[in-house]
């Protein structure tokens, strides 16, 4: 994390990162150096890093994902440009629904918004069913709600328990 004040005014977002293909845990990383690089996005927080099985298509390596808090005064479609250019950066190539792919970003929650555009669907159309972006959701504020959803703890018992690993165990915070 970097060492900017996080005092800054701007919305609460989290954005999951995912990859499986390539060094899927630098490649999370780099994104998020990549987020940190932009004057309007204060990264506040990055979740434990989990592995997966693949949703979808099950002949693609297992997946790894975490979570992002940030601040930002992006509006939300500026915010997707910025992630879609990162994602092209670091040679995701979109072929296949929920397919292998080298960088994938999701912005999961913004604000307390509920979104439906052509471009974006806020919050996550499929978050409240996904262990991997519930529970790292859950790592960094285990009160947040998915507004139209409900509790995040709750969504999350609601699961049935999936095979998650943990690789990094800690959740970093840029304090
Ligand atoms: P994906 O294959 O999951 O990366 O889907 C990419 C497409 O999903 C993009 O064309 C986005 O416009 C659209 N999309 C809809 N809602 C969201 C969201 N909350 N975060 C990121 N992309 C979204």
């Amino acid at each position: 994390m970097n060492h900017q004040p996080i005092e800054i005014l701007g919305e609460r977002v989290f954005i999951a990162l995912g990859a499986n293909l390539g060094e899927p845990l630098q490649q999370l990383d780099t994104a998020v150096l990549e987020l940190q690089k932009e004057p309007k996005i204060i990264c506040v927080a990055m979740s434990k890093v989990y592995i997966s099985e693949p949703h979808g298509p099950q002949n693609q390596p297992d997946f790894t994902n975490a979570v992002l808090e940030i601040r930002t005064t992006l509006a939300p479609e500026g915010l997707l440009d910025i992630l879609q250019c990162i994602e092209k950066k670091q040679g995701r190539k979109r072929h296949e629904h929920w397919g292998a792919r080298t960088l994938d970003l999701d912005i999961i929650l913004y604000a307390d918004k509920i979104i439906h555009t052509d471009r974006l669907t806020i919050p996550h159309p499929y978050a409240h069913e996904r262990e991997f972006v519930l529970q790292p959701l859950a790592d960094l504020d285990n009160t947040l709600v998915l507004p139209d959803r409900g509790k995040v703890t709750d969504l999350l018992k609601q699961l049935p328990t999936e095979t998650m690993e943990v690789i990094r165990d800690v959740t970093t915070y840029n304090r």
